[in-house]
C-alpha cells in the first residue's frame, strides 16, 4: 500500500510495523542454532531475559501470541472445562474457535468494563461442583483489554480477581499481548501485573515492532507441557534466532518508546473530540487504541474508513459505527495530524 502511496499512514493496527533498519541489522547478524533441539542461542537468551522480565520460573519462544494463548487453555484445562473470561476477549473472535477445537473448552463470557470486569462479577459466576456443569478451570484476562479500548486493568483489580481464582481452585491465566504498554503507561512493572497469575505471555509483533515472536511464561511443569504442545502443533522452529534477535532488540529499544505511542493516541483522540460527527470518550483512551463512534448523517465507519482510505489513511471499522486507530512505531505525530486532517475534511 505505502509503495503506491508515499505518505500513506496505517492505523488499522500496531501489528504493521516492520522491523526498521537497526532491526534488521541486528537480525542479519543472529546467532542461530537449531531451535527445536535447543540449540538456538537467541532463543535462549531471549527466553532466559523474558522469564526474569515476567518473573516467571520458565519460558518458551512461540511463533505467534494466539499460540500462546491455544497453548495454555490446553495445558491448564482438560476438554469440556470452562474458561472464565471478558465477553470481549480476544479468544472468543479472533482465534479460529481455538478454545473450541484444540483445547476443547467452554467459554463463560463476562461483561466487564472495558473489557475488564471485577472479583465480585467472578464471584458471582463461580458455581459449586455440580456433576451436570462443566468444571470451571481458568481465568483468563486481557492486558491491556483490546477490545476495551486498550484499557489497563488496575493491578488491585488483578490481584482480586486472582484472588477469587485461586481461593475456588481456579488457574489465572494472563494474554499480556500489550502488557508492556500497561506497565510503560503506568510504571508498574510486567512482573508485578503477572506474579498471581499462572501464566502469562507478551508479543513482540504489536507495538514492539519485530516481525513476529511471543513468549509464554509460567511453572518448569507448565512450560514443560507446552513445549510438548508446541512440538505438537508444529510451533517448533529451526533457526530462529533470526527472530529471537529481533525481539531482544525490540526489548531494549521499543520498550519505553511504547509512551510516544500513547501520547499520539491521546493527541488523535483530543483531535477527534474537536469533529461534529465523531464520538469519543478521552477518559477511555489509556493506551494506543483509539476507538470512536461515527454518529454523522453521511458517514457510517465503512464509509468513514473507506473515504480516509483513498485519502492514505487506513483506521479500522469495528462494527456499523464505530473506528478503530491504533498508534505504533510507524505512525508519528505528523500522521496524527494527517489523520486528522483528513476527517476534518471529510466530516466538515
Ligand atoms: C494480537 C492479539 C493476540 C494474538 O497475537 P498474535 O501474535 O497476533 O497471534 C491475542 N490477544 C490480544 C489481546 C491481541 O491483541
Amino acid at each position: 500500500m505505502d509503495s503506491v502511496m508515499p505518505d500513506f499512514v496505517d492505523f488499522f493496527s500496531d501489528t504493521k510495523t516492520r522491523p526498521t533498519p537497526a532491526m534488521r541489522a541486528v537480525m542479519a547478524g543472529a546467532e542461530v542454532g537449531d531451535e527445536r533441539a535447543g540449540e538456538d542461542p537467541s532463543v535462549n537468551r531471549l527466553v532466559e531475559r523474558c522469564a526474569a522480565l515476567l518473573g516467571k520460573p520458565a519460558a518458551l519462544f512461540l511463533p505467534s501470541g494466539t499460540m500462546c494463548n491455544e497453548i495454555a487453555l490446553a495445558v491448564h484445562c482438560r476438554p469440556g472445562d470452562e474458561v472464565i473470561c471478558d465477553r470481549t476477549s480476544h479468544l472468543i473472535g479472533f482465534e479460529g474457535g481455538g478454545p473450541a477445537a484444540l483445547a476443547g473448552v467452554m467459554l463463560n463470557p463476562l461483561t466487564g468494563d472495558r473489557g475488564r470486569f471485577d472479583a465480585g462479577q467472578l464471584a458471582a459466576a463461580l458455581r459449586p461442583d455440580r456433576p451436570y456443569a462443566p468444571r470451571q478451570r481458568l481465568v483468563e484476562v486481557e492486558q491491556t483489554a483490546n477490545l476495551g479500548g486498550g484499557t489497563i486493568w488496575p493491578l488491585a483489580q488483578l490481584q482480586a480477581v486472582a484472588a477469587a481464582a485461586h481461593g475456588r481452585g481456579l488457574l489465572t491465566h494472563m494474554d499480556g499481548a500489550r502488557l508492556l504498554n500497561a506497565a510503560v503507561a503506568t510504571g508498574v512493572s510486567a512482573a508485578d501485573y503477572a506474579r498471581d497469575f499462572d501464566s502469562v505471555w507478551i508479543d513482540f509483533s504489536k507495538g514492539l515492532g519485530a516481525p513476529g515472536g511471543a513468549i509464554l511464561a509460567g511453572s518448569a511443569e507448565f512450560i514443560h507441557e507446552a513445549n510438548r504442545l508446541k512440538l505438537r502443533w508444529g510451533g517448533a522452529m529451526r533457526q530462529s534466532g533470526i527472530i529471537a534477535a529481533a525481539c531482544d532488540y525490540a526489548l531494549d529499544h521499543h520498550v519505553e518508546r511504547l509512551a510516544d505511542d500513547h501520547a499520539n493516541a491521546a493527541a488523535l483522540a483530543r483531535g477527534i473530540a474537536q469533529i461534529a460527527g465523531l464520538e469519543i470518550d478521552l477518559a477511555s483512551v489509556e493506551t494506543n487504541l483509539v476507538y470512536f463512534a461515527v454518529m454523522h448523517a453521511g458517514f457510517d465507519a465503512p464509509r468513514l474508513c473507506a473515504a480516509l482510505l483513498d485519502r492514505g489513511v487506513r483506521m479500522g471499522e469495528m462494527g456499523p459505527r464505530t473506528v478503530r486507530a491504533v498508534t505504533h512505531l510507524d505512525v508519528d505525530a505528523a500522521a496524527v495530524d494527517k489523520a486528522l486532517a483528513a476527517l476534518r475534511e471529510l466530516l466538515a
